[in-house]
Parts: C-alpha cells; sequence; structure tokens
C-alpha cells in the first residue's frame, strides 16, 4: 500500500488559532519531526497566504519547513472555496497566493495546487475557467484519495483536554489509531475498484494541536498496517491523477467518492465498522 502524505493549510489552520499550550509554529515542529522520525520525505504542505499578511512572523514556519527539505504549493490567498465566490475572484485569490508564497514556492520541483475543501466548483464554466487558470500557470492540481477526519477528532481531543478528563483525551488518541488505518484501507480498496488498478493513495493532514500529538503514532501505525510513504511527485502519474478537476459535485468527499457519485454509485464515505466510533467523537467533539 503505497500513500503520499501531505498537509494543508500551513502556517496556521483557517478555522481557529492554536489553543492556550500550543503554537502554530510548535504545532508545525512536532509534524516535522514526525516526518523526520519515520523517514517521510517528499512532503508538499498546500498553504494559504492570508496568515503571513496578519503575522509576518509565521513566515519562519514555512522557512523551516523547507529548510528540512519539504515543499510549499498553492492552496489560495484566503482559503476561499470555489463555490461561494465567481471564477473571477477565485482566480485573483490564486494569484495573490503566488506572490505571497513567492519565497517558497520555486523551492519545489513542481508548482501544484489543492483546492480549498477540495473543492472543485458547483458549475461546468466555474470549473472550465479555474482549470484554465491553473494550466496558464503551470499549476497541477492535487486532490486527496484518503482523509482521517483528524479535525473531528481535534475538537474531541481539546474538549476531553479542557475537562482535564485524561480517560477521554487516550480514548480520542487510541481510537484515532484504529479509525485513521481502517479508513486508509477503505479509501485504498474502493479506489482500487474504481480505478481497476492498485493507485498510489494521497493522504492529509491539517497542523491541529491533536494532529502534532499523534503524528508520529499514526504514520508507525499506517507503516504497521502495510502502508510506505512515497513522495507526492510518484502519486501524480497513473489514472487518479488524471480524473483530478475532471467534475462538479457539491460533497466534501475524496477523489473517488466524487467520481462514483457523479457516476451514480455512491460508495460509503466511512467503512461500516467504524461508523459509530465517528460518531461517538463526533459527539465528544460538540461537547
Ligand atoms: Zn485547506
Amino acid at each position: 500500500m503505497k500513500i503520499a502524505f501531505t498537509m494543508d493549510d500551513l502556517p496556521l489552520w483557517p478555522v481557529s488559532y492554536p489553543p492556550a499550550g500550543y503554537t502554530a509554529e510548535g504545532i508545525v515542529a512536532s509534524i516535522r519531526g514526525a516526518l523526520k522520525q519515520h523517514s517521510i520525505s517528499g512532503v508538499y504542505s498546500f498553504s494559504n497566504s492570508w496568515p503571513l499578511l496578519k503575522n509576518p512572523e509565521f513566515s519562519k514556519i514555512l522557512d523551516d519547513w523547507v529548510g528540512d527539505g519539504y515543499y510549499i504549493a498553492n492552496h489560495t490567498h484566503s482559503h476561499i472555496e470555489l463555490p461561494d465566490v465567481t471564477a473571477e475572484a477565485f482566480i485573483e485569490d490564486i494569484d495573490a497566493a503566488e506572490r505571497h508564497l513567492a519565497p517558497w514556492l520555486p523551492k519545489a520541483p513542481l508548482k501544484l495546487f489543492r483546492h480549498p475543501l477540495c473543492h472543485w466548483g458547483e458549475t461546468p464554466e466555474k470549473l472550465g475557467d479555474v482549470n484554465a487558470h491553473l494550466q496558464r500557470r503551470g499549476l497541477t492540481p492535487v486532490d486527496v484519495t484518503s482523509w482521517a477526519y483528524e479535525w473531528t477528532w481535534n475538537r474531541a481531543y481539546r474538549n476531553a483536554l479542557d475537562a482535564q478528563d485524561e480517560a477521554a483525551a487516550e480514548h480520542v488518541k487510541a481510537s484515532f489509531l484504529d479509525f485513521s488505518a481502517a479508513q486508509l484501507r477503505h479509501d485504498m480498496a474502493a479506489a482500487e475498484a474504481w480505478f481497476g488498478e492498485e493507485i498510489i493513495g494521497i493522504t492529509l493532514g491539517h497542523n491541529v494541536p491533536f494532529f502534532a500529538d499523534i503524528a508520529s503514532d499514526y504514520f508507525a501505525r499506517l507503516k504497521e498496517e502495510g502502508a510506505v510513504f512515497v513522495p507526492l511527485e510518484d502519486a501524480l502519474q497513473g489514472p487518479a491523477q488524471r480524473a483530478v478537476g475532471s467534475v462538479v459535485l457539491g460533497e466534501f468527499v475524496v477523489l473517488q467518492q466524487k467520481l462514483a457519485a457523479i457516476a451514480g454509485r455512491p460508495t460509503p464515505k466511512i467503512p461500516e465498522a467504524q461508523v459509530a466510533v465517528h460518531a461517538r467523537i463526533v459527539e465528544m467533539a460538540m461537547g
């Protein structure tokens, strides 16, 4: 099982500033440490530039990331979603990120782009306009074939820590390791069934406190499950990559699920044996 790990939203997760006890820089440093520990290379961070205008000192987070041999790619300036704006506004936001991330983008071997929330647009016209612009700019859109909802586990974890409930925090961590392994197997099997061949998967992590604390155990667990981490570049060959940006869909789902949904053969987002676990974490996340 070959997978390429990617990060989204460096330097600062758009939903919230880190809580007490964490900093944006510290979170990313922990994740860098986990990547190094597990010899995972060729990792791209799909980055937004808005935090750099607000907090210019965050440029150090990107400097350190690139200094460790990882790469930065475009994830729009302000993390806007295409359905919320015109194609023109979205294109301007892509270009603004190209300008503001200019110190780091050229250090990557490839010019890559990821749509915020992996949303390719809600009309064929907007999808076409943005695809044409990406092509003009020489940007390759990159999607995700498996994510583990660590942003939901993050909220459950924060609630457990705030309540000083150590047993709950331990449950959140342990359940994530089981869940993420099961989710990866589920997504890899669905992608293989859809594309008719084994693909190199693309997974995703965010710079949230929970992920900083679990990243090393998470990578170790996936390796135990047979995952081999490869550079993202390797995952951009083959049928999965050719399908990126090819359909219009309103749902927040991974690549092969978008294609299957459009074809009228939707597949389960979460493996059946993990649905109750996920529902319990959603409850804990709501507090
Ligand atoms: Zn994002």
